[in-house]
């Protein structure tokens, strides 16, 4: 690879990209990896306030709430390293079927309650096929969506056919959740029950119905930054309107139980990059971001963060609904909510 900009005069390669996607252009993968091996803090502090001014152009300062209901929660067939619900992993994860109406109700209204824009159904199984769990699972979604409260978004797992996909957007559906988690080298290191191309191909599948598509990724796995550099490219390519970036919580009795912590430095310059590189998504940050960020939590909006997943998260704790909007008051941010439900209330 020949030496760019940012190689050389990191400050002046930094604004020369940024003023460039500002202007409405892209940036290539040559150039964005120099960006993800930055070391020096100066450096990475220009990076994320350009990063940051890259998000006020296109996001302003709303800033995107979801949301999440575990659906069906454990025992899943597939041996995900990161995942607390995988049966191949012994985490005293909790393991139930598939959830009632009236939690999804209770979720939904809730989100109305808090600005959440999106309630997620989010199912730990290998994937959906034709048959009476779909029904039930568009029965949930039809619920979400008349509840008039909040927007339906689900992540259940893959799907191999168009029909599944065009029953969920039937049902009112609008924007399913499947992460690459990470890039298609590293993939097979986290997850051999599938492939890359099964996850690509379900967003196949999800585009052809009309479903905006959430995909992202987990960082500190053991992955390289050229996988992190490699991942927000490959999310570029499949037309990812929202990108999820979790922080491994290395939960005990997965493979990843004693992997180190990601430095709050090193996570806050690759939500950066990814703004450079995806800079009209939403870039949200969900899992492990207590836990890895501590005090630094609210950088990541300077960082370039646009959505927050907040409540609970699948198996694991996050702070309180109420910290996280204080926390966006503060900062002069404000839930992007009333844009999409004010006028239905
Ligand atoms: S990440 Fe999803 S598919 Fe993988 S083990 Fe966990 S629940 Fe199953």
């Amino acid at each position: 690879m020949t030496e760019t900009l940012v190689d050389a005069t990191p400050t002046a390669g930094i604004s020369a990209l940024a003023a460039r996607i500002l202007a409405g252009g892209q940036i290539t993968r040559d150039e964005a990896l120099p960006l993800f091996q930055l070391e020096d803090s100066a450096d990475i502090f220009d990076l994320l306030a350009a990063a940051n001014r890259i998000r006020e152009r296109f996001k302003g300062n709303k800033i995107h709430l979801c949301s999440i209901v575990n659906a069906k929660a454990g025992a899943c067939s597939e041996n995900c390293s990161f995942c607390a619900q995988s049966s191949f992993h012994q985490t005293g994860s909790p393991k139930y079927g598939f959830v009632d109406p009236e939690p999804v109700l209770e979720a939904a209204e809730e989100a109305g309650r808090n600005g959440v824009t999106a309630v997620g159904l989010v199912a730990a199984w290998r994937g959906l096929n034709e048959g009476p769990m779909l029904d039930e699972v568009c029965d949930r979604i039809r619920d979400l969506a008349q509840s008039g409260k909040t927007r339906p978004d689900a992540s259940l797992g893959i799907i191999k056919s168009q029909r599944v996909a065009d029953r969920l957007k039937e049902a009112g559906l609008e924007c399913y959740g499947h992460n690459l988690e990470s890039s298609r080298r590293f993939f097979p290191n986290t997850c051999t029950t599938h492939s890359y191309d099964e996850r690509l191909e379900t967003i196949r599948y999800l585009r052809n119905a009309g479903l905006r598509i959430c995909s992202g990724g987990i960082i500190g796995m053991g992955e390289t930054r050229e996988d992190r550099c490699d991942l927000a490219f490959s999310l570029r390519d499949v037309g990812a309107s929202v990108v999820p970036i979790n922080i491994l919580n290395p939960v005990k009795g997965t493979p990843y139980e004693n992997n180190p912590p990601l430095p709050p430095m090193e996570i806050l310059k690759t939500i950066a990059c990814f703004r450079f590189i995806l800079p009209r998504q939403e870039i949200m940050i969900a899992g492990g971001r207590t836990l890895n960020l501590r005090d630094m939590q609210s950088l990541i909006f300077m960082a370039g963060a646009s959505a927050l997943m907040v409540g609970n998260y699948l198996t694991t704790l996050n702070q309180p609904v109420e910290k996280d909007l204080q926390m966006l008051k503060d900062l002069g941010l404000s839930a992007d909510w009333d844009d999409h439900f004010s006028s239905q209330t």
